[in-house]
């Protein structure tokens, strides 16, 4: 038997309490040890407590240093800022990690097996942003700072070169512009050069590439790459394209990581032109908690969830309205939960 290990769960908004349903019915077939403290947040924090990341899910995740989240709303007005920005600076959850993985054979670009390193905190993405009026214009010059550090670029480079060594990655790309912003994604190139030369040289091979080429290249031919990382923006970008390659973000997981929490999600949001019909795709969030698994050192029932994640696609063909099945989320879950 494992040690039981707590755990913050966040059902979240629209279709995410019925996800989370068919993605904990796995989890309890699988035996896995996760001991939850469920939360709310999204726009069920601000309906029940008047913040999107009430004060009680924060001191959650800050005991468990663990969660698994359904997708949140921000709510439009209100100025709330969104929850997942505020949750990857609070926890300082630096690395984003987004595996693409063909599971449904037989689409345009089949057995794909890569995966996104993305910094997650710095970049382009820390909001100094302002606006310069001329004349009357208020709006008249717009200006953003963009702000990568050596430490930033380190922490996550040392991530994703660790990452690759632990599950075997051949290959890792470093992916950035500093044909033009030299300082500014300069140094993550350089960094990631550097850290290279010193401690991984010969435990994988090590390859760069700028950003727009890289873009024509995962579409021309994706099976050159089997890692990619890089800065903020771009990882923003790729990890969707990625996504992309192999159905789309109803079948994309993430992980957001930190030195002291890791938050596990599905990619896509709350699909509220959808939520409480039961006919919700519950295969990223499942895939996300398989990503906590191996989190937790669990990688034997990772790989029995993933396992039966496949056959229920493609060996009992069992699949919702959006892969073009007919299954609703419970036939779904009842299938994958036999083959578990
Ligand atoms: P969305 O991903 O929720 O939906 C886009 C389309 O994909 C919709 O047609 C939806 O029905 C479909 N879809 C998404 N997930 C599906 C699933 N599991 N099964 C079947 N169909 C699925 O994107 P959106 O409509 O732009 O965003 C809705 C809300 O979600 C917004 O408030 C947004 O801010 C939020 N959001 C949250 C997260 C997150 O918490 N990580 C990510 C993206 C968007």
């Amino acid at each position: 038997m494992s040690q039981p290990i707590p755990a913050t769960l966040i059902p979240g908004d629209g279709i995410g309490p019925e996800i989370m349903d068919a993605t904990l019915a796995a989890l309890d077939a699988l035996g896995a040890p996760f001991v939850w403290d469920r939360q709310i947040a999204g726009l069920g924090g601000v309906q029940l407590a008047g913040d999107p990341l009430p004060a009680a899910t924060l001191d959650s995740i800050r005991r468990t240093r663990l969660a698994l989240k359904g997708p949140l709303e921000t709510p439009t007005g209100g100025g709330y800022r969104s929850s997942n920005v505020r949750l990857r600076e609070e926890f300082q959850l630096y690395a984003n990690l987004r595996p693409a993985l063909t599971i449904i054979p037989g689409g345009r670009f089949d057995k794909i097996d890569l995966v996104v390193v993305r910094e997650n905190l710095e970049g382009l993405y820390i909001g100094h942003e302002h606006y310069v009026k001329i004349d009357n214009d208020p709006h008249a010059v717009a200006m953003a700072t963009g702000i990568n550090t050596r430490a930033g670029s380190r922490r996550l480079l040392q991530y994703a070169f660790e990452h690759a060594v632990a599950t075997g990655r051949k290959k890792v790309t470093i992916v950035h512009k500093a044909n033009i912003m030299k300082a500014l994604t300069g140094i993550f190139l350089e960094t990631g050069l550097d850290l290279y030369e010193r401690e991984y040289k010969g435990k994988f091979e090590l390859d760069t590439v700028i950003i727009d080429a890289c873009a024509m290249k995962l579409v021309l031919n994706p099976w050159q790459f089997d890692m990619l990382v890089t800065t903020n923006l771009f990882g923003d970008i790729l990890s969707d394209l990625v996504a992309g390659l192999v159905g789309g973000l109803g079948m994309a997981p993430g992980a957001n990581i930190g030195k002291d929490a890791a938050i596990f999600e599905a990619v896509h949001g709350s699909a509220p032109d959808i939520a409480g019909k039961g006919i919700a795709n519950p295969t990223a969030l499942l895939l996300a908690a398989a990503l906590m698994l191996d989190h937790c050192q669990l990688t034997d029932m990772a790989t029995r969830l993933r396992r039966a994640i496949d056959d229920t696609l493609n060996v009992d063909k069992v699949r919702t309205g959006d892969l073009g099945g007919k299954a609703g989320t419970a036939e779904f879950t009842k299938a994958l939960v036999s083959r578990i």
